[in-house]
């Protein structure tokens, strides 16, 4: 059986114990994790605060830190493939998508190298004459990066690559479900160069490893996604320190189809929006709200695909709906599902697991149009169920599309471009895609607000937010300060 191993300081160690980790598509156990405790997570904490302030880290110019985030991403590249095929095994993400994302992901890296040398202070024209005033940017500290299981390479590359970049140190915490990946990337990372204890990577449970991690008094941020009840417990956990925070979490993501789109690239954008990665997507467009003119045809069409995709083994190339990652997930869905038809809602497609080994679960459409108050509408889970609702009016459509507590993402299918932009305007949410869904890039951020959290992670902004800035007063004049009692 395979064994993994956590990376501290520099170096990799067995944790304070082990934990199994099963192969979400056979649900046979396939590798031994380090589960990391308390006196691991100190160290983990410890050699972070030490990397931060040793000199091989600390003075290190801006493009060196590039130069190394550069080497790592070609590290990446070449190690695609394993990665990309652990990420698959443990957690049941298809390898056609594990293996496109992993390429990615080089991509976050190599971006973030280049914005290492261009996160630059500002020179103030400040109203004293005798004054030279300007902000330095510094790093935060040591941040606290948690993950959860699903795309953990990606989630953690949105941090780890814009805290190195602005000279952090970072504890990363991988989720305890799937942990492989990051636990490869570890191995991957140590040869790229960077001084011991500038990125550590630990894996364990929520109590006993994330919470002793969000709320060690060393830590300077907190970096999470994850779902919004353990959001709490970190904001909880960060006030301990007053650490600072940035939450990615879940949607329920509206996915808006007018009576004039285009009917194909619609109903294609929605499969990808609600069944790739099995509709394990923090930013699934879950809620089809569509024209009731269009309605039926949208659905027919709609279901004709569903029922057509490939579901299998996750490592085949030609699966396009693989497991889900855990049982939990499984039994989820089926629980929302059931009060959602006991709601009034009805099941157009799928609706219960798959008679297979494994988390298997059909890809499902649900017509709420007779139960608005149906618990799938609301409930934020994983799993590949699309809840549909019909409207009338543009202005319906905008109410419903806002119905939720949540803001992270927002599909929009017009061909009407005044239409288009008051939809922008009006929807709440940090991300809107017009007559596109699911598109990410480096350069662009990423998250939301409300229930989905705050903070955004890519761009720019991302590597600003982990700095801190510090106002520095020079006083140019030779003459002597006149009056102390006077504040200057
Ligand atoms: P989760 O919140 O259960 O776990 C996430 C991580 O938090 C895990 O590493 C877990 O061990 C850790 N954790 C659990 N309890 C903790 C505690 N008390 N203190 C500190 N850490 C703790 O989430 P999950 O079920 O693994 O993942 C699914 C959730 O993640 C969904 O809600 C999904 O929408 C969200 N998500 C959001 C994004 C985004 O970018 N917005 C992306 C992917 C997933």
């Amino acid at each position: 059986m395979q064994q993994f191993q956590q990376y501290i300081g520099g170096a990799f160690s067995d944790g304070s114990a082990r934990f199994e980790s099963l192969d979400p598509a056979t649900g046979d156990v396939w590798a031994l994790m380090p589960e990391a405790r308390s006196a691991d997570v100190a160290a983990a904490v410890t050699a972070a605060r030490d990397a931060f302030c040793a000199p091989a880290w600390a003075d290190m110019t801006a493009s060196a830190r590039g130069k190394l985030l550069y080497r790592l991403a070609d590290l990446i590249a070449e190690n695609a493939q394993t990665l990309a095929q652990l990420e698959t095994r443990d957690t049941g993400k298809i390898i056609r998508e594990t293996s496109a994302q992993v390429a990615y992901v080089a991509e976050y890296y190599r971006y973030y190298a280049g914005l290492a040398d261009k996160i630059e202070g500002a020179h103030l024209p400040i109203d004293k004459p005798d004054m030279d005033v300007w902000l330095r940017r510094e790093p935060v500290g040591v941040v606290a990066a948690v993950v959860p299981w699903n795309s953990q390479l990606f989630l953690s590359a949105v941090k780890i690559g814009p805290a190195l970049a602005a000279g952090c140190t970072v504890v990363l915490k991988a989720s305890e479900d799937g942990p492989a990946p990051m636990l490869e990337f570890a191995r991957i990372f140590d040869q790229a160069g960077f001084p011991p204890g500038v990125l550590n990577v630990i894996t364990g449970f929520g109590p006993e490893c994330g919470a002793v991690l969000t709320r060690h008094p060393d830590v300077d941020h907190v970096a999470f996604t994850g779902g919004p009840e353990t959001a709490r417990h970190i904001v909880r956990n960060s006030a301990e320190n007053l650490a600072s925070t940035s939450l990615e979490l879940g949607g329920k993501s509206p996915f808006v189809v007018f009576e004039d789109a285009d009917i194909e690239s619609a109903v294609n954008a929605q499969i990808s929006g609600i069944f790739a990665a099995t509709g394990q997507s923090c930013v699934a467009g879950s809620r089809l709200i569509v024209a009731n003119q269009i309605k039926d045809t949208f659905l027919a069409r709609l279901k004709e695909k569903a029922e057509c995709i490939v579901i299998g083994a996750p490592d085949d190339m030609a699966t396009e709906v693989g497991p889900l990652c855990t049982r939990n997930q499984l039994t989820t869905a089926v629980d929302v599902i059931a009060a959602s038809v006991e709601a009034g809602a009805t099941v157009i497609t799928g609706g219960t697991p798959i008679d297979r080994v494994g988390h298997f679960f059909r890809p499902t459409i649900i017509d709420c149009s007779d139960a608005p108050d149906a618990p799938c509408l609301t409930t934020e889970f994983f799993g590949p169920v699309l809840s549909v609702l019909g409207f009338d009016t543009e202005a319906e459509a905008l109410d419903i599309a806002n119905d939720t507590a949540f803001g992270l993402a927002a599909g929009v299918f017009t061909k009407d471009l005044t239409r288009a932009h008051r939809m922008i305007r009006g929807i709440q949410a940090g991300i809107v895609w017009v007559n596109t869904y699911r598109a990410v890039s480096p350069m662009a951020p990423f998250g939301g607000h409300g229930l989905s959290g705050h903070g955004r992670e890519g761009g720019m902004q991302a590597a600003l937010d982990y700095t801190k800035v510090k106002a520095v007063w020079v006083r140019t004049s030779d003459d002597p300060i006149p009056d102390p009692f006077v504040m200057r």
